[in-house]
């Protein structure tokens, strides 16, 4: 056995033989790869009192696949209200209650909201096992900024109200991700191009998995795309900020005219700086200038 294999089995082994203290486990599972898989999360899925699920079928796939036979409770949308009272009682009772989602991150467009509001309330353990996300691994690797993004869900399905939520989100200084379904790509990348612009856009399809694309464009230049090649699979949508505008220097000195009557220069160029959204050292330069040419004089303020 390599070491590193050896390793990793050790450390599997340290983590098997502890005992795992009672509360609610949320454990993130692949998102298509399946060795993805935390060892944090085989050892929670191996110990767990209690195993939820969205789709007891889909994940006796996962556990089947690393040798974990183990009875899955589903836990979804439908039938949340009636199992939520009997985790709850488990959590109760002192067991363990780990929950996993299809693929990826528990509660992210995924059941469990919920049901951790009621345990943190009921004063149960809350543990989050963090691993693969399909949205952070689109974030990462679209070349988009990262420093700040929304994670906005699935966009509406219909067309209106998908164009007001794009509308809601137009000036929202941050790189915007959203899940989106093939069969609505390209309307929906439509609808992106013609309500936010053009911006730096990005489609990361099929994450970690045989076909995996991370396409980049204008949103236009990828709704095209998308309208001819028909891509299928799982896809998320990543828009980069909005571009910044740029303001003349005649716009500025128009607004600075304006302002130069009723205030100081120092007024105006802030007050100019904050209306167009540019750097008050720029204002105030244009000011300077205008000034001397209206009176001949440095046109700088002296106090
Ligand atoms: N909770 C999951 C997570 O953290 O990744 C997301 C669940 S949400 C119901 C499913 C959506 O995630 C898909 O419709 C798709 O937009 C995105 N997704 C899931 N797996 C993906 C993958 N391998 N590549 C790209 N997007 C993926």
């Amino acid at each position: 056995m390599a070491p590193v294999a050896r390793r990793a089995a050790d450390q599997l082994g340290v983590l098997l033989a502890q005992a795992l203290p009672a509360g609610l486990y949320l454990v993130a599972t692949p998102i298509g790869n399946l060795g993805d898989i935390t060892l944090r999360a085989l050892a929670t899925l191996a110990r767990a009192n209690v195993l939820c699920c969205e789709d007891t079928r889909h994940s006796a796939t996962l556990l089947a696949h690393f040798a974990i036979s183990r009875p899955l409770r589903p836990y979804h949308e439908h039938n949340a209200q009636r199992e939520r009272p009997r985790m709850l009682a488990e959590l109760a009772a002192g067991k363990s209650v780990a929950l996993i989602s299809d693929a990826g991150t528990p509660l992210v467009s995924d059941p469990g909201y919920k049901l951790v509001r009621e345990a943190l309330a009921a004063g149960h353990r809350v543990v989050s096992l963090p691993g693969p996300s399909a949205a952070l691994a689109a974030l990462t690797s679209a070349g988009l900024a990262t420093d700040t993004f929304l994670f906005a869900g699935f966009l509406p399905a219909r067309a209106s109200a998908r164009r007001t939520r794009l509308a809601e989100l137009k000036d929202v200084q941050a790189t915007l991700v959203f899940f989106e379904a093939p069969s609505r790509l390209a309307e929906s990348l439509a609808d992106i191009g013609q309500v936010l612009g053009a911006r730096d856009a990005a489609v990361a399809r099929e994450l970690t998995k045989l076909y995996e694309e991370v396409r980049r464009g204008t949103p236009a230049e990828l709704a095209g795309w998308a309208a001819e090649a028909r891509p299928r699979g799982e896809m998320v949508v990543l828009l980069g900020p909005p571009l910044p505008q740029t303001v003349t220097d005649e716009a500025i000195a128009a607004k600075l005219t304006t302002m130069l009557s009723v205030m100081s220069l120092s007024e105006a160029a802030k007050a100019t700086a904050d209306d167009l959204g540019i750097a008050k050292a720029r204002a105030y330069d244009i000011g300077v200038a205008l000034k001397r040419r209206a009176t001949g004089s440095s046109g700088a303020e002296t106090a």
